[in-house]
């Protein structure tokens, strides 16, 4: 069974690589963060000098790592990707700074989990291309300095306020990326089925779109659950109604909300009278990570209006009530 899981894993992920967009014109959507962008490498690359170090946040799902690789393949470098938390001791991140050639792109995911030690040693990395490093310890503890090639640091962080100051002022270039509109999600599924040889319905296209939490991840891993029950349930085209169907299977309501999403605003509701209520008692009620419903959750539900964040806690807004049908009180009536 064990192999059969790896199997499918590595499938899985070979259709994840082949949707992942390669050049900036591939890329949908975030259309000021690319305009910019571009501008900016093609700048660099005239001059000859490495891309400034850039910043991108956001909620996850959206395309930090997508947009990284994009800026390596046009820059015509290469991109070494890690993450925050991976990187335990300042060793670990000398090693991957003195195999980089000139110009080439570091990707640290999960920025805002970087060790403070290491974040330290990252700082004159950035800043003047060299690292301190402590050889010994005790009485004959010196420190030597190693040059660097010129490179490109790219930080992803779905939390950027919990960067440190000296960290932020060390990215030349900070873009946000937004959520992505119906539109741009159908053009993005489109783009993804003909990837897939799999045929579907403009309406169908939507439909999934419109139901994906604006996150291109999303839209193509439900394209693909979709296609799946097109093929063993129908005749192999998504049609609408097979996306329904899918959707329906996979507990995405109408307006796109999944279970999690329903159960926190349940949960409000329900449990703490519309709120106001603090994350954790919400995380504690629904078994869920405080931290995955304040990056992943909740940003969508307030950015659709199902929540509100006040200096009390968080509230279900009428459209929450609405939604789960349920009558609210008095005092929440606008
Ligand atoms: P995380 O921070 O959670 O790693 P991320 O923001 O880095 O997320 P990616 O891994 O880059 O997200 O993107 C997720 C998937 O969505 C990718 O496999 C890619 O195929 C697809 N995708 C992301 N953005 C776009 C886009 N603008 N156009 C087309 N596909 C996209």
């Amino acid at each position: 069974l064990k192999s059969d899981n790896e199997g499918q894993n590595s499938v899985e992920k070979e259709i994840e690589k082949a949707l992942r967009p390669l050049s900036f014109e591939d890329f949908t959507g975030q259309q000021k963060v690319v305009d910019n962008i571009k501008i900016f490498v093609q700048a660099a690359k005239q001059r000859s000098e490495p891309l400034d170090h850039v910043l991108l946040h956001g909620p996850p799902g959206l395309g930090k790592t997508t947009l990284s690789s994009i800026i390596a393949n046009e820059l015509q470098t290469s991109i070494k990707i890690t993450s925050g938390p991976v990187l335990d001791k300042p060793s670990d991140l000398a090693g991957l700074l003195t195999n980089l050639e000139p110009h080439d792109v570091l990707f640290i995911d999960e920025i805002h989990r970087l060790n403070p030690i290491v974040e330290e040693y990252l700082y004159s990395a950035m800043e003047d291309f060299r690292i301190d490093i402590m050889l010994d310890s005790g009485p004959n503890a010196r420190s030597v300095q190693i040059g660097l090639n010129p490179f490109t640091l790219i930080g992803a962080t779905t939390r950027a306020g919990l960067l440190t100051s000296p960290l932020r002022a060390r990215f030349g270039i900070n873009a946000r990326l937004e959520y992505y509109d119906s539109t741009l999600l159908t053009k993005i599924v489109n783009r993804s089925s003909a990837i897939l040889n799999t045929p579907i319905e403009s309406d169908a296209a939507f439909e999934i779109a419109r139901r994906s939490r604006g996150t291109p991840r999303i839209s193509n891993n439900l394209l693909r659950r979709t296609r799946d029950f097109a093929q063993i349930k129908g005749n192999g085209t998504i049609t609408k109604a097979i996306a329904q169907m899918a959707l329906k299977a996979l507990d995405v309501d109408e307006n796109g909300l999944d279970d999690m999403d329903n159960r926190i605003l349940l949960t409000i509701i329900e449990k703490f009278k519309g709120g106001p209520v603090g994350l954790t008692t919400i995380a504690t009620a629904v078994g869920e990570e405080s931290e995955t419903i304040e990056e992943v959750y909740e940003p969508f539900l307030i950015q659709e209006g199902y929540i509100k964040r006040t200096s009390r806690g968080r509230e279900a807004t009428e459209l929450a009530y609405k939604h789960l049908k349920v009558v609210p009180p008095l005092s929440k009536r606008g």
